[in-house]
């Protein structure tokens, strides 16, 4: 008897090296008894991109940093969703040979933002303009909630801002803001900066809910500061498991087992805590 040869998933991006999708997929591949296996691949290009999916008969693709949106214009086809974003964090190779765009980022915000409180008429500051917080301003405006953009360049946080339909304020004037919720997507606070907050933490009395898109470390500075203030914190684990748990359902058509996928991720984390 011949064992069938494995279907392969891939992420590309630069860097890679500690990303935490390989760990989690393979956990959630196995699980869900799928005969599958996903390897990570630093690219220089994001033709690059395209090339190595086509040539390994890669199935299906995360797309990270710096190729979401300069990947858009070597697909075949955009998904609404992520074009009104204007990035692509997957890529679906279809069974016609197709490229299929499509963005889980913001599902992912979205779905984890639902497990602490309800989007609808509620206000979130978001810290930052770029791909995470494009995806944040469009899963909050979708679920009835009111977004409002800080950034430390103000062009393109105003670009973001006109572009979605919601204020602008420079990132130095956060302690005048006031919202329910505030969502850093700003890489301040990161693994290499662990002490870094991207706002100072008297400002943090303004909000009720604080999240933060990073999820390495678990407990960044601007998490710790929220707890200090009384704020109720949401780290970045939840978005990511849900980003990639969309991703398999895009690629795969079932439902993975988001739970098991989170305790995967935080032993990893906290593996690496002790490194
Ligand atoms: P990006 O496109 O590079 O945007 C970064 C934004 O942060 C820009 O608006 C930039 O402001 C701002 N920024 C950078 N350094 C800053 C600093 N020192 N002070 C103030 N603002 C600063 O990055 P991205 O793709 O949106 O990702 C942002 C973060 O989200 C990363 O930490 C990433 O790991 C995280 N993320 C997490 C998940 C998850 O699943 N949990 C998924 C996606 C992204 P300027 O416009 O002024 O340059």
């Amino acid at each position: 008897m011949t064992e069938q040869t494995p279907a392969i998933y891939a992420l590309y991006g630069n860097p890679v090296g500690h990303s935490l999708s390989p760990p989690m997929h393979n956990a959630a591949y196995k699980k869900m008894g799928i005969n599958a296996s996903y390897c990570s691949y630093c690219v220089e290009r994001p033709q690059e991109v395209i090339e190595r999916i086509k040539e390994r008969s890669i199935q299906g693709a995360s797309v990270t940093i710096p190729f979401k949106t300069a990947v858009i214009p070597y697909l075949d086809e955009i998904e609404d969703d992520a074009r009104a974003i204007g990035a692509v964090n997957t890529i679906l190779h279809d069974d016609t040979g197709k490229l299929r765009g499509y963005n889980t980022d913001w599902i992912g915000i979205v779905l984890s933002l639902e497990e602490s409180l309800e989007i609808q008429n509620k206000t979130f500051a978001i810290l930052g303009a770029g791909g995470a917080a494009r995806a944040a301003a469009f899963g909050i405006l979708k679920k009835g909630g009111i977004p409002l953009i800080l950034n430390r360049s103000t062009t393109r946080g105003e670009e973001l801002a006109q572009e979605f339909g919601c204020p602008f304020y420079p990132l130095s004037e956060i302690g005048a803001i006031r919202a329910d919720c505030l969502i850093n997507t700003t890489p301040v606070g990161m693994a290499q900066e662990k002490r870094a907050s991207p706002i100072a933490k008297e400002a943090l009395i303004n909000f009720r809910w604080v999240m933060d898109c990073i999820y390495n470390p678990l407990k960044t500075q601007l998490l710790l500061d929220a707890e200090g203030a009384g704020c109720t914190p949401i780290d970045g684990v939840g978005m990511f498991v849900h980003q990639g748990a969309e991703q398999i359902k895009i690629w795969m058509g079932k439902e993975p087992p988001r739970e098991f996928m989170r305790q995967v991720v935080l032993e990893e984390l906290g593996a690496q805590d002790g490194d």
